[in-house]
């Protein structure tokens, strides 16, 4: 199961950002997820919740922001984002397009109770 692998990665990433003692404390994990990257996030929510179980990180919260997917244009060089996937110029309506961000999966930070942001 794909989300699975990810949900343990994910955690994995936890475990080797945040310090044994504080790992109780990750209250919030931000996660960026592209839209491209066929990602369920129900899937990966379930699967994260069950990884954590009676571990540390029991009391922790995946959430997720899914992030458009980013085109540019071969013809006017203009980035723009899209939620669909009809790829053309909203500046001149060309439909030479490059992909060039939202496969992205990234945890953006770590949110520990009573403690500042960890930035990844
Ligand atoms: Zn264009």
């Amino acid at each position: 199961m794909h989300e699975l692998s990810i949900a343990q990665n994910i955690i994995r990433i936890i475990n080797s950002s945040v310090e044994k003692e504080k790992l109780g404390l990750a209250d919030k994990i931000y996660l960026k997820v592209g839209r491209l990257s066929n990602i369920l996030t129900e899937s990966l929510l379930f699967c994260f919740n069950s990884a954590i179980e009676n571990t540390p990180l029991q009391n922790s919260e995946l959430a997720i922001e899914i992030v458009p997917i980013k085109i540019q244009c071969n013809d006017c060089n203009q980035i723009s984002a899209t939620d669909d996937f009809i790829f053309t110029c909203p500046s001149c309506n060309g439909s030479s397009i490059t992909v060039i961000g939202g496969d992205e999966l990234v945890i953006s930070s770590i949110h520990l109770k009573d403690e500042s942001e960890y930035i990844k």
